[in-house]
């Protein structure tokens, strides 16, 4: 009786002191979305909620839920699903806060669902005009939202930035981030930190000058605005950051799209420091020779960059790799922890960036640690930790000969988030690993509001012999791996059919959820990764899962739904054993049994094309084009990863001028296909049909073939 009321007493005593401590930082009373900066840095004490994109704002997507573990995992069964109601990728994490998930599908589409039964509790459409697709790199994704003191924020395709109301899904203000006239595009979680909302963009493919901003919760003003990189010098600098890298590029890069850099993705934030990090990425052109003539770090390209999130003021920046040149981003996830090294305590960044390495990282300063390769790589030797630089090898500054790069511009880890464990002391990374050739193009001409990299056969790097191909595809590869930070080594790993696989989610339940690209998702052990338990999600998955605990009860959630960039470019590898894209949200919990309804679509191309009649010169350059413009969603070698049509099976091969209604006329803008009259002459247009024509008839051969 009297350990009860002592229980009691210190209970009340410590919900004073929260009382006390949050006059300033709550939210009304019986708000929704019930989120404050002391629920985030407290979250541990409240492991049931996922309230951030990381769940907490040192990013680790480590949850200390142990209800669901090793011994049970076995008995986890489908809870609900909830369809998204789109075809296109899915690659949001949800938020859940008191009951209610948040989360977001393709298209920048907003849904609130009861976080129990998944009843739908209101949609928010932002209606992006489907032609801005054009100025996607990556599919017309969304990777999430934010949520803060009874507000929703996200970032829609379009770079307008929104804040809704969380019990009514109601537009309290939005603001446009971008000059909508550029090929910008927003696919990024916000994060919020002391009420204001960070938001990033993308779009250093097509030709942008990246930046970060900061718009205060309440009305949407401006607070602060970061750029990644310098503009033009005689204009003058926004401040002495912009000064110091100016120094450190040549040319005139701010006409040819503007330097590149955007921060499209990651971001964590230190309390204690008061530091706010975040990812910058690669440079428009990725040809560093035609960005930057004769050299140059190009800061900060590729950077890890901290700075002060009440000011956006600079504090320390860490540049992966100088100069890129490769499309070799430091946009992937960052995640901070506490950990020993050489038997001190340590506050460290860490990050498996594109390029190949992992890094250890002092954050309070900036100071590299330490740095390993995390897969087999052939652009740099090693990472020299006293100058903190890579150690590049010559030939892969690619030159006229072309050099063939691993690990690829998709990177040896992409945006797909990782895991840390601080209970095995593991991060996880899903890891892709392939190489893309790279070289330089004969001439470059900067395309306003087009695909830019200045890299010629990048992509046009498949032979033409089906053996050929069949040998490069078995070199492409993707695996789950688990690696030591502190020793910088492979704990173990998982090989995957291929690349493209989903986040990861760790927990204390010694658990680590993974849905994969042949759709599944799967629970591993932690410590081991002993496959423990798997559920056919009908689809590929990329997004990353989540668990929260309502009632007493834990649950797993993730969003399925394949698409993403290796999805749409790499048709030449997926189609053959492509899962159709089927989005949903899949909540799992112990002893449900749910069952999913069966799918019956399954994409396929009709081969039909006409006759071939251009000459090979005209082909050539309809390849050549193509590789350039329509690629990145239609695939390489004219080859769909079926969530966009195939070409190749297209009626309007048959008639130039409905092609030319739909590439230089914008027929079909309603559906995402914009028109490129800008971009392409119609001379170029004819010969792209002319390419697709052959392409098509190359398919039907090695499909009569086979059936043969
Ligand atoms: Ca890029």
């Amino acid at each position: 009786m009297k350990a009860l009321s002592v229980a009691l007493i210190s209970a009340l005593a410590a919900a004073l002191l929260f009382a006390c401590s949050h006059r300033n930082d709550s939210p009304a009373a019986g708000t929704a979305a019930a989120v404050t900066a002391t629920r985030i840095i407290d979250a541990d004490n409240d492991p049931g909620q996922w309230l951030s994109h990381g769940r907490t704002y040192d990013e680790q997507r480590f949850s200390p839920l142990r209800q669901i573990n090793t011994n049970n995992v076995e008995e986890l069964g489908l809870a609900w699903s909830f369809d998204l109601q789109t075809r296109r990728g899915i690659e949001a994490t949800s938020i859940v806060v008191d009951g209610v998930m948040y989360t977001t599908s393709a298209w920048s589409i907003v849904h609130a669902l009861d976080a129990r039964t998944g009843q739908p509790m209101w949609t928010f459409d932002p209606q992006v005009a489907k032609e801005k697709a054009k100025h996607t790199c990556c599919d017309v994704v969304n990777r999430g939202v934010a949520v803060w003191k009874g507000q929703v924020f996200f970032g829609a395709l379009d770079g307008r930035l929104f804040a809704l109301d969380a019990q009514t899904g109601a537009v309290n203000w939005e603001v446009a981030t971008v000059d909508p006239t550029l090929p910008y595009t927003i696919t990024g979680a916000p994060r919020v930190v002391k009420d204001k909302v960070l938001i990033g963009n993308g779009g250093a493919e097509f030709g942008v000058r990246g930046f970060i901003s900061a718009y205060n919760v309440q009305d949407g003003s401006m607070a602060w605005r970061f750029y990644t990189v310098p503009g033009n010098p005689d204009l003058g600098f926004e401040n002495a950051a912009m000064e110091m890298a100016a120094r450190t590029w040549n040319g005139r890069w701010w006409e040819i799209g503007g330097g590149g850099g955007t921060v499209w993705d990651s971001m964590a934030y230190d309390p204690e420091l008061d530091l706010l990090y975040f990812g910058v990425g690669n440079g428009t052109p990725w040809n560093r020779e035609i960005r930057s003539p004769g050299g140059g770090d190009n800061l900060f390209l590729s950077s890890i960059v901290a700075v002060r999130p009440d000011t956006g003021e600079y504090v320390w920046h860490y540049q992966t790799t100088p100069g890129e040149s490769w499309d070799y981003t430091a946009t992937q996830h960052i995640i901070l922890a506490d950990i020993e090294l050489d038997g001190e305590p340590r506050k460290v960044l860490m990050q498996a960036p594109k390029n190949g390495f992992f890094y250890v990282i002092d954050r309070t300063n900036g100071e590299l640690l330490s740095a390993e390769n995390y897969i087999e790589l052939n652009w740099a030797t090693h990472v020299d930790i006293a100058t903190g630089r890579p150690v590049e090898v010559p030939e892969a500054r690619y030159t006229n000969d072309s050099f063939l790069v691993f690990p690829s511009y998709l990177g040896g880890h992409n945006w797909h988030s990782m895991s840390y464990s601080p209970d095995t002391g593991l991060v996880y990374i899903p890891v892709l690993d392939f190489p893309a050739n790279y070289g330089q193009p004969e001439n470059f001409r900067y395309n306003p509001g087009a695909g830019n990299t200045g890299v010629h056969g990048i992509i046009g790097s498949l032979p033409d012999a089906q053996a050929e191909r069949d040998a490069m595809r078995a070199i492409v590869k993707g695996r789950l791996l688990a690696w030591d930070p502190v020793q910088q080594k492979e704990a173990w790993r998982v090989e995957h059919k291929g690349p493209w696989n989903g986040g990861a989610l760790s927990t204390a339940g010694n658990l680590l959820f993974q849905g994969t690209a042949d759709g599944n998702l799967v629970a591993y052990s932690a410590d081991k990764g002993e496959t423990l338990w798997s559920f056919p999600t009908q689809t590929g998955v990329v997004a990353a899962p989540i668990t929260y605990e309502i009632d007493g009860e834990q649950y797993v959630s993730i969003n399925v739904g394949w698409g993403g960039a290796f999805a749409l470019v790499f048709g030449e590898f997926v189609q053959s054993d492509s899962l159709p894209n089927v989005s949903r949200v899949l909540t799992f919990k112990l002893g449900a049994g749910q069952q999913l309804p069966p799918v019956d679509w399954k994409p396929r191309v009709v081969f039909n094309p006409p006759a071939l009649e251009a000459s090979a010169e005209v082909i050539h350059e309809g390849y050549a084009t193509y590789q350039d413009v329509c690629m990145g969603c239609h695939g390489l070698n004219a080859v769909s990863g079926l969530i966009i049509p195939d070409l190749r099976g297209s009626a309007y091969l048959w008639d130039a001028d409905s092609w030319n209604d739909v590439v230089l006329d914008g027929a079909l803008k309603d559906r995402g296909m914009a028109s490129f009259a800008d971009n392409i002459s119609p001379e170029q247009s004819a010969a792209i049909r002319a390419y697709v024509i052959q392409q098509a008839h190359r398919g039907k051969a090695l499909l009569d073939q086979s059936a043969r």
